[in-house]
């Protein structure tokens, strides 16, 4: 079985990760629809929420309120959505489960079209990220 985000996981590929523990990792997303949208699984392969354990699905959600604060304020944004695609009838690309934190700012337009920002902007707010992560330790 070839999936990518467990290739990502064995650091195989490369990625802009901002958070990682012993069952979750975070990284953005390389097709963001807004700045600081970030991609958060848990390391176990699952192809859905079901088919994973309760135990990841409860860590997919500690984890979103460990990082969504820093998130939004390393990117400057207002709220976020919060979003899974679940099966190919939803749109879901990646078989591996994952949310999406799609970080949203008051006065700019909902959208949920890619953008194509360069490895240099992505690193730059994922490091910008990782810095906010760090400083609530
Ligand atoms: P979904 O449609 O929910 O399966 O979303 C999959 C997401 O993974 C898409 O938003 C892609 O832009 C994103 N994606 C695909 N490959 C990579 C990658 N190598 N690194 C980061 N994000 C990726
Ligand atoms: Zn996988």
């Amino acid at each position: 079985m070839s999936c990518i985000f467990c290739s990502i996981i064995a650091g195989e590929i490369p990625c802009h990760k901002i958070y990682e523990s012993e069952f979750v990792i975070a990284f953005l997303d390389i097709g963001p629809v807004s700045t600081g949208h970030t991609l958060v699984l848990p390391k176990a392969h699952a192809e859905n929420l079901e088919t994973g354990s309760l135990a990841d699905a409860e860590r997919l959600m500690s984890a979103i309120y460990t990082i969504a604060p820093s998130i939004l304020k390393a990117v400057g944004a207002d709220g976020y959505n919060l979003g899974m695609n679940h099966g190919e009838c939803a749109g879901q690309d990646v078989m591996h489960t994952h949310l999406h934190i799609m970080p949203r700012t008051n006065g700019i337009p909902r959208t949920f079209t890619k953008t194509h920002p360069s490895k240099e902007e992505l690193a730059a707010t994922a490091e910008a990220i990782r810095a906010e992560l760090q400083k609530v330790g």
